[in-house]
């Protein structure tokens, strides 16, 4: 079966050829547009989006070596995501599935960034169920008890901002580039985790919350800068460690938590944030000190991609799960 999965969620315009479970091809065009705004502006966005698909397609079908009328299936993003973004990839998919004269797939993308983990990869174990998902990026961070493809539900979520928004807003404080994430990571791996401490947030259950911590960052950096103006410059790397750690501390107690409420010892990570280096490390050293099996997929599967789409839609193709011409992007829903 090849299927062709098209992802368009945000600010990645994607599009993937799988045979079955294993992947043919998988091109990401990232827009840049949004660095000089230090955020994704939605507008842009899907300008970028209605401009790169057709060449993104085209390129994921040459790299898989295929021609358009070998392709099964099309699975797309109905949502969750910008609006403006899921409409380019959803009103695409269902041209491209009249012309091809073949079955349409609308997949979730919070459903997709936990089943990337079942893309065949060659030493890689994939899950077996029950396990627990966390899937930690710039937009959403959830705890989610997978029992099986599609029974999954959410046991923690934030209730403010993503895990990803609170390295980028800490990065901003310190006078970083957009996204930042990246760059705290770097900086930490040269700093003392323990020089500065910020209190964790209280948040009941299993739940997160993160806009406290930027605050707290924030005073910190402001209080410290008034005695001395170079404060960031000469502390850089420990105060990177610090908040890194901090917000490892409280990945890592949740997923302690949800581990312990659920019984449940298989952790699986997805999203952009699991390219961490210090979560990687924390989850590695969790395999020894609790007894988990972890799951880090290859960084291209974690960032939004349309080979996690295409996966879902292998997975629900082998259902006969399709849609019709009548399925429609959704900005909000439930995995
Ligand atoms: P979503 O997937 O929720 O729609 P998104 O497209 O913003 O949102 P991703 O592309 O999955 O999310 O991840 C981007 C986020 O990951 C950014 O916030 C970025 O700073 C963060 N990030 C990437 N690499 C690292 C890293 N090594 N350490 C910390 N954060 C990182
Ligand atoms: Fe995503």
């Amino acid at each position: 079966i090849y299927i062709l999965g098209i992802e368009s969620s945000c600010d990645d315009t994607s599009a993937a050829v799988l045979h079955n479970d294993e992947i043919l091809s998988n091109v990401v065009a990232s827009q840049k547009i949004h660095e000089q705004y230090g955020g994704v502006v939605p507008e842009l966005a899907s300008r970028a989006h209605q401009q790169n698909i057709v060449p993104v397609i085209d390129q994921a079908i040459k790299q898989a070596n295929i021609n358009k009328e070998q392709i099964d299936a099309i699975a797309f993003t109905r949502g969750p995501g910008l609006m403006g973004s899921l409409l380019v990839g959803t009103s695409f998919a269902k041209s491209l599935a009249l012309a091809l004269d073949v079955p349409l797939i609308d997949v979730n993308h919070m459903q997709a960034h936990i089943l990337a983990h079942f893309i065949k990869e060659e030493g890689y174990d994939i899950p077996e169920f029950p396990f627990i998902a966390m899937t930690i990026s710039g937009g959403h961070t959830q705890i989610v008890q997978v029992n099986s493809h599609f029974d999954m539900e959410v046991i923690g979520e934030t209730i403010d901002d993503a895990v990803g928004e609170a390295f980028d807003k800490s990065a901003k404080i310190l006078g970083l580039p957009y996204p930042g994430g990246p760059l705290i990571d770097k900086h930490a791996q040269q700093g003392n985790p323990k020089a500065f401490s910020f209190t964790k947030p209280r948040v009941d259950g299993l739940n997160f919350s993160f806009s406290g911590l930027k605050t707290a960052i924030l005073y910190f950096i402001q209080k410290e800068t008034k005695n001395d103006p170079d404060f960031i410059e000469k502390n850089l790397e420990d105060i990177c460690a610090s908040i890194q750690y901090t917000i490892i501390n409280i990945l890592i107690d949740k997923l302690k938590k949800a581990s312990k409420e659920t019984g449940i010892k298989r952790i699986a990570i997805g999203g952009g944030v699991s390219a961490n280096s210090g979560i990687r490390a924390a989850l590695k050293s969790g395999e020894h000190k609790f007894g988990w099996k972890t799951y880090i997929p290859k960084f291209e599967y974690t960032t939004d991609n349309a080979a996690m789409i295409a996966i879902v839609g292998y997975l629900k193709y082998l259902k006969k799960d399709f849609t019709d011409m009548s399925a429609i992007a959704q900005a909000r829903i439930k995995i």
